[in-house]
């Protein structure tokens, strides 16, 4: 079926409308009628070229939420009509130890990405910003009923980038967390360590957005504007979640670890960050990072924010706005996640 989109032609291009092909839905596929697509920086990063030469013309769009409307004939773990999501990717191999282990995300083969990748049929992903996507059931997610479906849209991303790492490093009662930046990941890092139990900072660049950090669930709010910043905060973070999607002084976020902290980075700038080994040295520090989660942790996720009550904050836009999101998310002017209402594409 041809479908309508919104695609950016070539490298750093304005986003024009067209149509894509959706592929027949196989025995193990799901046809979603998309209700809203969230706008990540990855998506910009990637229809810039930071990341790369693409294939285009690409359709952006990796937080998917929608309706069920047709299923194969081996499908059981979704009916029509179902309120579900689709993250970041749409296949993997399911047999490599990545993916035996739940890790889907870091397939030894190679995940299948939502858009600007290749499927296992050869054909060219793509994405969310779109009124209808098929995908393989294994790879879709459950919605639950209480979160507003466009609040949604970004957990599928945002939720499940920041979720993961809070987890793995083991954000909870009695633990210092820190967000760097605050935009679409840093917000919904915010809420989920806060409901985790942890006692959370904020440090984003300026303090314009101290009243809501601190109402999204952040215990302090800190400027990074400000040198004595680093000086107060010196030693004083078990884990420090960087979403920041430009280079940052690395060491000078590592200073603000406690002994055996940890600075995991989930921003993914086009250029290379670079550390002094006497910032890890000096306190037995770690530097990682972290990309989205499995499919398992994401359902988790999801659950986990149904149950309280998290959604995005969300600026819901039509498909036409989509190239003026952009410019907005580039100058860190969102609050806190730009959503494509799928029916303005209609
Ligand atoms: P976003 O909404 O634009 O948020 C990024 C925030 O970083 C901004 O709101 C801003 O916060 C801060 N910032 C931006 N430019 C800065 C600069 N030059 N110096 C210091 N701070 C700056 O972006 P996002 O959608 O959350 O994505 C963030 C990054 O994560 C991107 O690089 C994206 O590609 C990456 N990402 C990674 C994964 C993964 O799996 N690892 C998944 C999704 C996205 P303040 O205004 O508060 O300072
Ligand atoms: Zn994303």
């Amino acid at each position: 079926m041809r479908v309508n989109a919104y695609a950016a032609p070539a490298a750093g291009e304005p986003l024009v409308p067209t149509t894509v092909e959706r592929r027949a839905v196989g025995p193990n596929d799901v046809l979603i009628a998309i209700e809203y697509a969230g706008i990540c920086h990855s998506d910009i990063h990637t229809v810039n070229g930071d990341w790369g030469p693409q294939p285009f013309p690409v359709v952006p769009g990796h937080e998917i939420v929608g309706t069920v409307t047709e299923v194969g004939s081996d499908v059981s773990r979704h009916a029509v009509g179902d309120r579900v999501g689709v993250g970041c990717m749409v296949n993997s191999c399911g047999e490599c130890e990545s993916c035996r282990n739940g890790d889907e995300q870091y397939c030894q083969q190679g995940m299948v990405p939502t858009y600007a990748g290749t499927d296992r049929d050869g054909t060219t992903t793509q994405g969310g910003y779109s009124t209808h996507v098929v995908v393989d059931a294994d790879y879709v997610l459950s919605v639950p009923a209480g979160i507003d479906p466009a609040a949604a849209a970004p957990l599928l991303c945002a939720g499940i980038t920041t979720y993961a790492p809070l987890r793995r490093w083991g954000a909870g009662p009695g633990r210092r967390v820190a967000v760097v930046g605050l935009g679409g990941l840093g917000h919904m890092a915010v809420k989920i360590a806060h409901a985790l139990g942890a006692e959370v900072t904020v440090l984003s660049q300026s303090l314009k957005k101290q009243e809501d950090g601190l109402r999204l669930g952040a215990d302090t709010y800190f400027a990074t504007s400000d040198p004595s910043t680093f000086e107060h905060l010196a030693g004083r973070f078990d884990l420090i979640v960087n979403t920041v999607s430009a280079v940052i002084d690395v060491d000078a976020y590592l200073g603000l670890l406690a002994v055996d902290g940890t600075l995991v980075n989930v921003g993914a700038p086009a250029e290379p960050l670079s550390l002094n080994a006497m910032s890890l040295i000096s306190a037995r520090r770690s530097y990682a990072g972290s990309m989205i989660g499995g499919i398992a942790l994401t359902q988790e996720m999801l659950d986990f924010c149904g149950e309280h009550g998290i959604g995005a904050e969300v600026e819901v836009i039509d498909a036409a706005q989509v190239n003026e999101a952009y410019e907005r998310v580039l100058a860190s002017d969102v609050r806190y996640r730009f959503v494509i209402d799928a029916a303005t594409l209609a």
